[in-house]
């Protein structure tokens, strides 16, 4: 099945969330000069359109940001980049958001399995004349197993699924578990969505995946942080009505940067949203 396309979503409450956990996991690999490999599992297409009239999703939440000062660096940092591809009327999507970061000695390899998606990824990527991204048109989860481990073995992976199955929860942790047996060091950000009541299969294997991705790090002696934000609450929406990111191995400022971002996040999204970080 592949009727997901991400512009109809692209800068929603759940995009600024994994774009916030994907940016601090990037910015903390350049603090060392040593080079790092990023993978990007389900990379959609680079970029979209800024003001795509298809694109409601992006009133919860890129909209509401943009062109705010916070308490946050990360945030203002992170809508800085925003406002740069603003100004050529596109919204970095997570290949964007890793480009923008990387330093010349650094590899990005984006998976996308979609035709339509896949081509305009790749248009993206070679309109930046580089040979640090390499674009790769299969599955996800054989693809990133394939990848893992990399040469460099710094780095981080964001697995990124649209969930447009129920299986892919289950798809999710058996990736991870071969992940941590091939690239342990790796960061790992997995993204998820919150669900209400018209979902309820979904949210069930949803959760069952969360307490997995939790179960493969403590057995395998790894840090975790959870981060969640909810655009509502779940009494409220009968569809997705939050997501969260959960990191396997985050750097030593990544829960306390989560703690000071979210909150600024949460004053612009309205009065409905709640944030959560734990470990
Ligand atoms: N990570 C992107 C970002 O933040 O800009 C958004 C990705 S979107 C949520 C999910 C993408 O995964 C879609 O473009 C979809 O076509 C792709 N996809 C779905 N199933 C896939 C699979 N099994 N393998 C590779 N890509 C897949």
């Amino acid at each position: 099945m592949l009727s997901y396309q991400h512009y109809f979503h692209a800068g929603n409450h759940a995009d600024v969330l994994k774009h916030l956990c994907w940016y601090l996991t990037i910015d903390y690999l350049n603090k060392k000069d040593k080079p790092y490999t990023l993978i990007d599992t389900h990379a959609g297409e680079g970029v979209y359109p800024a003001n795509d009239t298809r694109n409601t999703e992006r009133l919860t939440g890129i909209a509401k940001l943009a062109s705010s000062d916070t308490n946050s660096a990360l945030l203002n940092d992170y809508l800085a980049l925003v406002s740069k591809y603003s100004d050529a009327q596109q919204f970095p999507g997570s290949p964007a958001i890793a480009h923008a970061l990387m330093r010349t000695t650094d590899k990005l390899h984006v998976i996308e399995r979609h035709p339509s998606a896949y081509k305009a990824l790749q248009y993206w990527a070679k309109s930046l004349k580089t040979d640090s991204i390499h674009c790769h048109n299969r599955d996800a989860f054989e693809g990133v197993v394939g990848l893992c481990p990399p040469k460099v073995k710094r780095g981080a992976i964001i697995i990124d699924p649209p969930y447009e199955q129920v299986d892919e929860y289950t798809w999710v942790a058996n990736a991870v578990s071969h992940i941590i047996r091939r690239w342990p060091q790796a960061h790992l950000l997995i993204w998820y969505p919150l669900l209400g009541a018209r979902a309820a299969a979904k949210a069930k294997a949803c959760n069952t995946m969360t307490e997995r991705l939790i179960h493969i790090a403590q057995g395998n002696q790894l840090e975790w942080c959870n981060s969640e934000l909810c655009y509502t609450s779940s009494a409220n929406e009968q569809g997705m009505y939050g997501s969260g990111v959960l990191c396997l191995n985050p750097s030593w400022v990544y829960a306390d940067t989560m703690r000071n971002t979210l909150p600024n996040v949460v004053d612009y999204l309205g009065s409905g949203a709640t944030w959560s970080v734990t470990e």
